[in-house]
């Protein structure tokens, strides 16, 4: 039995990861979701010893007759499919099925192997039941936008980085989404979602007239939620700790920042 695994199916495993929130941009951490369903973790090694066995089962219901070269994938849109070139049998198969019950793999052997139709009614069945877990399955995260117009995030973030942390944030960080509206009683210039490490900035900061200290102000404060996570007290968040204050408060311009927000607060509303 051949085995073949892409290096870039196995990515799936390493960046199990919520998808990016889409949440309105807050200066505020995002809730931690009580009871989320983790998806499983499969380590690469895991993946590959279940899908050896899957090989080894569907060849075993096959018989030494059909050489059986597997190969799995992530992707949602063919579960199953096969070549029989005989003595040769070339499945593919959904990684829902590493860990397929014996009936299912026997229905795999019998529609790909001996072109048993009625058993593919097996296999839908199945793929029914197992459609939760493919939606579970966590997708890439999209790129995110980190150029604006005035602003370079990415850039800023590395300077920040070295300058105030010695390079020791983890996090990803781009603008947000414009939402179309224009008139707003709030704004959330920044959030910072701690699952998927990640620093959004609103777009109404990408502007010329946004001093850049400012927009580095707001960077530093979501990057300070990664180094100080919001503390517990008595059942209550709190999202800025003490911590999180005092140093807050050694950002240069701390001051500086506030009273701009202050003043130019209204002209950021009207976006
Ligand atoms: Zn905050």
């Amino acid at each position: 039995m051949q085995l073949e695994l892409a290096p870039r199916q196995l990515d799936l495993f390493r960046t199990l990861r919520p998808e990016p929130a889409r949440a309105a941009l807050s200066r505020e951490p995002l809730p931690t979701p009580a009871a989320e369903p983790k998806p499983k973790l499969l380590s690469r090694h895991e993946v590959l010893a279940r899908a050896r066995e899957l090989g080894h089962r569907i060849a075993e219901a096959l018989g030494p007759e059909l050489k059986v070269h597997l190969s799995v994938h992530d992707n949602g849109s063919t579960m199953v499919s096969f070549r029989r070139q005989p003595p040769l049998l070339k499945v593919r198969v959904h990684h829902m099925f590493l860990d397929a019950p014996d009936q299912v793999v026997r229905a795999i052997a019998d529609y790909a192997g001996r072109g048993v139709r009625k058993a593919g009614q097996v296999l839908d069945d199945y793929i029914a039941s197992r459609q939760e877990r493919i939606r579970a399955l966590p997708r890439r995260p999209a790129p995110l936008q980190v150029r604006g117009r005035c602003f370079d995030l990415q850039a800023l973030f590395d300077e920040l980085n070295q300058r105030y942390f010695q390079g020791g944030i983890r996090a990803r960080i781009g603008w947000g989404r414009q939402n179309g509206r224009r008139r707003r009683k709030s704004i959330r210039l920044g959030v910072y979602d701690h699952k998927a490490r990640e620093i959004r900035l609103h777009p109404a900061l990408d502007r010329p007239d946004v001093p850049r200290f400012f927009v580095e102000y707001i960077v530093f404060h979501e990057m300070l939620h990664q180094l100080f996570p919001s503390d517990r007290h008595t059942g209550r968040h709190v999202h800025h700790p003490r911590a999180f204050r005092d140093r807050e408060r050694a950002f240069p311009r701390f001051e500086a920042a506030l009273a701009w927000e202050k003043q130019h607060l209204h002209r950021l509303l009207r976006g």
